[in-house]
């Protein structure tokens, strides 16, 4: 088993250093091989993604991955942006199948912004489709009239579009996903404006026809958006195409307290995999210590289950992730107000605590 660690810039650097350390304490045979990514590589190499890094990746079962960005390197042009590290590894990783869990912890009950009895035992999967719409279309681009040819001076365009293939594909992940939980999907689009949307509900109807065990529903995105922070729990499995999916899942995220706890996996064809946590690089806190590193070990976890065949060292990682919480271990940002038996740790000692709790 061999794993490329892509920390990247910010936290990324402090948080991948815990999951690492949890890995090596599980003692498994894991090759690990270390790469720039992001804002660094193109301070070292003059590109976000450098050939070498992305041989490592493709030459890997699995990525571990941080973070990248920095506002510093927002005036670059946009190919040399630290996020077309991670565009540039989904496409050529064929990553088509992001997995975003938002698990509301018991213990974490009280750090969402939502009253404890609508998340309470929230357990949603968000399934988001990763290479094709508004993201990966054309044309794309921005034009100044010369002739008058449209209205204003200037304009902008990007263009969603997707394919049945691509469409059938997620939807097949998605119901193969359902059938290991309560059997429920919820497909969200924007069928009532989009073409788009349209051909992505209809080919949801027809793959449906194939899991007659599986209850699918469809939602519009706006409604959805809404549906989330009004009765979150009413959802199981969500699927949706890529701008929604970034948009919905990072809602959901919010529900369980903190962006901080969210690990997340996208996964190609043949299970191969990145897997991250479901935030950025959070540039206000890096260097201080005090990121929260759990979404990474359980991005970790994820990787095990996923790519590595190995479920039950999986469960450990997420077992001993439960017994720090019920410990009253807290980083920063899900310490809330504290209180007895809550004790505020660094980065550092989340992780010392994570592999200490390893059973
Ligand atoms: P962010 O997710 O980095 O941070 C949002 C807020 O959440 C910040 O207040 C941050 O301090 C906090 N936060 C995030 N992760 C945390 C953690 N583990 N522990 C504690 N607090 C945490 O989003 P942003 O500020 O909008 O973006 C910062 C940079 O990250 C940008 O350059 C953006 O492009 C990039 N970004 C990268 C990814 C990725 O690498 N996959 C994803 C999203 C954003």
């Amino acid at each position: 088993m061999k794993i490329a660690v892509l920390a990247g810039d910010g936290i990324g650097t402090e948080i991948v250093a815990e999951a690492v350390k949890v890995l090596k304490a599980l003692d498994l045979k894991i090759e690990m091989e270390s790469a720039l990514v992001g804002g660094v590589a193109f301070d070292a190499h003059g590109h976000p993604l450098p050939p070498a890094t992305l041989a490592l990746a493709k030459a890997s079962d699995a990525v571990l991955f941080g973070a990248v960005g920095d506002w510093k390197y927002d005036k670059l042009e946009r190919q040399f942006r630290p996020e077309q590290a991670i565009l540039g590894l989904r496409k050529e990783l064929g990553l088509f199948a992001n997995f975003r869990p938002a698990i509301c912890y018991e213990e974490l009950v009280d750090a969402s912004s939502l009253k404890p009895e609508l998340i309470a035992g929230l357990d949603i999967l968000i399934i988001r489709e990763l290479t094709g719409d508004i993201y990966f279309g054309q044309p794309r681009g921005r034009r100044t009239a010369v002739d008058g040819h449209f209205p204003g001076s200037e304009e902008a365009f990007d263009t969603m579009r997707y394919s049945r293939p691509e469409i059938e594909r997620i939807a097949h992940v998605a119901f193969d996903a359902a059938r290991k939980r309560s059997k429920r999907v919820t497909s969200v689009d924007k069928n009532n404006v989009l073409e788009t949307s349209q051909l992505w509900k209809d080919v949801m109807v027809e793959v449906a026809k194939q899991y007659p065990d599986v209850v699918l529903d469809h939602m519009l995105v706006d409604n959805a958006a809404m549906q989330l922070v009004k009765e979150p729990k009413k959802f199981d499995v969500v699927v949706t195409g890529n701008m929604f999916g970034d948009i919905l899942s990072d809602e959901a995220s919010m529900l369980t307290g903190s962006i901080g706890m969210l690990p997340s996996a996208s996964l190609n064809a043949s299970n191969q995999g990145l897997y991250e946590p479901s935030h950025g690089s959070a540039p206000d806190i890096a260097g201080k210590g005090i990121a929260n590193p759990l979404a990474t070990i359980l991005s970790a976890a994820m990787m095990l289950r996923f790519s590595l065949g190995q479920a039950e060292s999986a469960l450990r990682i997420e077992a001993a992730v439960k017994a720090v919480l019920a410990k009253g271990l807290r980083t920063a940002d899900i310490y809330g107000k504290g209180g007895a038996g809550i004790t505020k740790v660094s980065t550092l000692e989340m992780g010392n605590a994570v592999v200490a709790a390893l059973v």
